[in-house]
């Protein structure tokens, strides 16, 4: 049976990717996920695998050097996914430091663990031994001014914000392993994902919950900075292929090729809402773009983020399957059903956080 390290299996997409694995490999496979469950970490997001025997959750943080060497000494992992991470721009801009910390020495933590336990006397490595490191269409920096112009794989870095500079250190270190090692590695670097269990700091959830709630929405400059939207469970699924049929030390772009201005997708979800909600119900009579508040703009704001998804698609055979129409309805309906989650996700330390960035309303 084939053992997976997840790092951040208690996040966003790590939890989505989980659901997705166990759904595909039921028992066929086992999975460790470690997780030192910051703000973002949230094990309500396992809840239906937490009793499954192939599935074990370990707390720890991915910087401990001797909790992470401890792992891969009690277990015989094949396959790392690396998730772990301080993920959100925001909150990069008020805090670097703890960007630095996780992504770019815990990404070297994670790295100098899964080389030492799959490192041979000769240098090369044990056969079949697999790290996938997650990573951001972010470390391309920003496509401005030409509409069809398009990340690829070969596009030079150049981050701009604390966030997207951590991830492509990170990036950098797995490269360095790859070449000098010949480290048995592949890098993916994906585009805004949107869908289940997103923590509402993050701009989809975020609308969706202050909607209901009848609270502003806030919309940062001009609203028409562009970014291309995936549906997790489709990024699970090309994180998968990649580990399966990807060849080892290449980096894939993954994107959805829908692109949207922030302010489309916020009216969106209204329009969407409006359609869903009863006449009678009460959240509805409040539902109408005047809730829409332009805020002062994210400092250094990218203006575009667009994946040109060739390679995958033509080496692994991986495409977005899910239309931003159809995969915004489904995102919308988990909320509405899951409102316990929201609520429990929204009383503790986020409201402090959404307060001191957004204010009271
Ligand atoms: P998230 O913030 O929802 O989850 C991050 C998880 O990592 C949390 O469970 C958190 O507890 C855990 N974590 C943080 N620091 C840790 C540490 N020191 N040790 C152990 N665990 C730690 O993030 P996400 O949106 O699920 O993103 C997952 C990965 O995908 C990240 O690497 C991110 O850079 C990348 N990514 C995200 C997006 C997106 O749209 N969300 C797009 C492209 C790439």
């Amino acid at each position: 049976m084939r053992t997976y390290l997840v790092t951040g299996g208690a996040g966003f997409i790590g939890s989505n990717y989980i659901h997705y694995m166990f759904k595909k490999y039921d028992n066929e496979i086992r999975i460790i996920n470690v997780d030192v469950l910051t703000y973002a970490g949230n094990l309500e997001n396992l809840r239906d695998v937490e009793d499954r025997d192939n599935y074990t959750f370990v707390k720890a943080d991915i910087c401990d050097r001797d909790a992470i060497n401890k792992i891969f000494e009690e277990n015989d992992i094949d396959r790392v996914v690396h998730f772990a991470a301080e993920s959100h721009v925001d909150r990069s801009i008020v805090n670097p430091e703890v960007f630095v910390q996780t992504n770019v020495l815990g990404t070297a933590t994670m790295l100098n663990a899964a080389k030492k336990a799959w490192e041979l006397p000769d240098g090369s490595f044990k056969e079949g031994k697999k790290f996938l490191h997650v990573s951001t269409d972010e470390v391309y920096g920003s496509l401005d001014d030409d509409p069809n112009a398009y990340f690829y794989e070969t596009t030079p870095y150049s981050p701009h914000s604390p966030y997207s500079a951590s991830k492509a250190s990170s990036d950098m270190l797995v490269k360095a392993y790859m070449d000098t090692y010949k480290f048995p590695a592949n890098i993916t670097n994906c585009s805004n994902n949107y869908g289940p269990y997103q923590f509402p700091e993050k701009l989809i959830p975020l609308i969706i919950n202050n909607a209901l709630a009848g609270k502003d929405l806030p919309v940062y400059g001009d609203g028409k900075n562009v970014r291309d939207w995936l549906f997790v469970e489709d990024h699970a699924k090309a994180i998968d292929m990649v580990q399966e049929k990807g060849r080892l030390f290449e980096t894939y772009n993954v994107g959805g090729h829908n692109e949207k201005q922030n302010i489309e997708i916020v009216k969106t979800i209204i329009d969407v809402l409006r359609e869903e909600l009863d006449d009678s119900d009460p959240r509805k009579a409040h539902l109408s773009y005047d809730l829409i508040k332009y805020v002062t703009d994210r400092k250094g704001h990218d203006r575009r983020y667009a994946i040109a998804p060739d390679k995958i698609k033509a080496e692994i055979g991986w495409e977005p399957e899910t239309m931003f129409n159809e995969g915004i309805r489904k995102t919308i309906k988990w909320y509405f059903e899951h409102h316990d989650w929201m609520e429990h996700v929204t009383s503790g330390d986020y409201e402090k956080y959404y307060s001191k960035m957004y204010g009271n309303k």
